[in-house]
């Protein structure tokens, strides 16, 4: 026998931070976990009624390919609602597995061994994961809570290189919550543009932002559309981590070397899902506001908190995580991560999960009831005093 059988390549990817204490802390009692990045909300009620309607009329076979034409259809009129782009439903869209299988087909597609990413960071932890397993290099550059995690378009062009075939973007931001400016995307353009780059932008979070700030969908940018592939997904916006279901829009040229691998690696997306995710769309604006609401109200307890404790925290515009900087204590985010776990049973991430430009920080989810973030501050609060 030979000692292993995985190959060099999955054999060097490290473990998703986050999955590891998640693990830890499911063997613990009375754990109050600020973990998991997915809204506590059920789906609304309409979607999943539309779900086992779907069910009960037959929706147990495959779809094409690409997804159901009608939940295609409904995306691009929702895109061109939203936000003015607008897509070819036939040539320009596809229905995937999760914002996940989307962000896979796009670095798989893209990608020769050896090519480059650049990716800001912190960020979602499979960037560099997927564009790794492409065979691609991920090029981390750090955004800075001083610069209210924003993108560094100074460092990213000097981080161009030859190899360079894409800048990988995630805004709103998970791990911070940073939306990233119009002007500092117009930057980013122009250094597509410069170096004939394609950019991939993961929207998943684009309709969980929180007043006073805008979202900017990056293909509406002057002369971006045919240079970017965007993702999103109906986990976060319409709480439906569950269901699979995500997708990819772009140009045709694009999409179709996606849409070969979608074919030989899922055929299509989950049918029932499919059928739902038609409705959510339909459902419009009322479920989502209603969590953004709630999101909100959770967001004005714990940032306040976490500063008046005493670890500095940036206000988050979207998404739903408070990142305190918690080097501060004097732990590095690991240790106080751990050691938080053990003695007061709460689960954040260390934020190295998410990049070099994560250290020093850890990751807490306010998708966790109100009064459970309450319990878990207090706790903190005793740990950090402790210190
Ligand atoms: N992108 C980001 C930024 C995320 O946070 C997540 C989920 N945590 C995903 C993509 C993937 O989501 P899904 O596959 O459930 O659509």
């Amino acid at each position: 026998m030979r000692e292993s059988y995985i190959s060099q390549r999955v054999a060097a990817l490290k473990p998703s931070g986050i999955r590891r204490f998640f693990d830890i802390a499911a063997t613990m009692k009375e754990v109050i976990s600020l973990g998991i990045g997915e809204p506590d909300f059920d789906t609304p009620k309409p979607v999943i009624d539309a779900g086992v309607r779907a069910l009960q009329n037959g929706a147990t076979h495959y779809t094409s390919n690409a997804g159901i034409l009608g939940l295609r259809k409904a995306l691009s009129a929702n895109l061109e609602r939203l936000y003015g782009v607008s897509y070819d439903p036939v040539e320009e869209m596809i229905i995937t597995v999760g914002g996940s299988e989307a962000l896979y087909l796009s670095a798989t597609a893209l990608l020769d061994p050896g090519d480059e990413v650049i990716i800001p960071t912190p960020c979602f932890v499979s960037y560099q994961a997927e564009v790794f397993m492409a065979g691609g290099v991920p090029v981390e550059i750090p955004c800075h809570m001083e610069d209210n995690f924003n993108i560094d378009p100074v460092r990213i062009e000097a981080a161009v290189t030859p190899r360079t075939k894409a800048i990988l973007l995630g805004f709103p931001n998970n791990p911070t919550g940073a939306v990233a400016t119009r002007e500092r995307l117009l930057e980013i353009a122009r250094i597509a543009e410069k170096y004939d780059l394609i950019i991939i932008t993961d929207e998943i979070y684009d309709r969980l932002v929180y007043a006073g700030h805008q979202h900017v969908c990056f293909p509406t940018l002057p002369g971006m559309r045919n240079r970017t592939i965007l993702l999103g997904g109906f986990s976060k916006d319409y709480a439906m981590t569950g269901w699979r279901i995500g997708y990819a829009c772009g140009p045709a040229h694009l999409l179709k070397g996606m849409l070969r691998i979608h074919q030989y690696t899922v055929m299509s997306a989950p049918t029932v899902a499919q059928e739902a995710g038609i409705v959510a769309l339909e459902d419009r604006d009322e479920a989502v506001m209603m969590m953004v609401e709630e999101y909100d109200r959770r967001r004005k307890l714990i940032v306040p908190e976490f500063n008046r404790i005493g670890l500095p925290t940036f206000e988050p515009k979207g998404a739903f995580y408070a990142f305190p900087k918690v080097s501060v204590t004097g732990l590095d985010d690991e240790t106080f991560a751990n050691r938080l776990l053990q003695e007061e049973h709460v689960a954040m991430v260390p934020g190295n999960s998410f990049g070099a430009g994560g250290e020093g920080f850890c990751r807490a989810s306010y998708a966790t009831a109100y009064e459970k973030i309450e319990e878990a501050l207090r706790r903190i609060e005793r740990f950090v005093n402790r210190l």
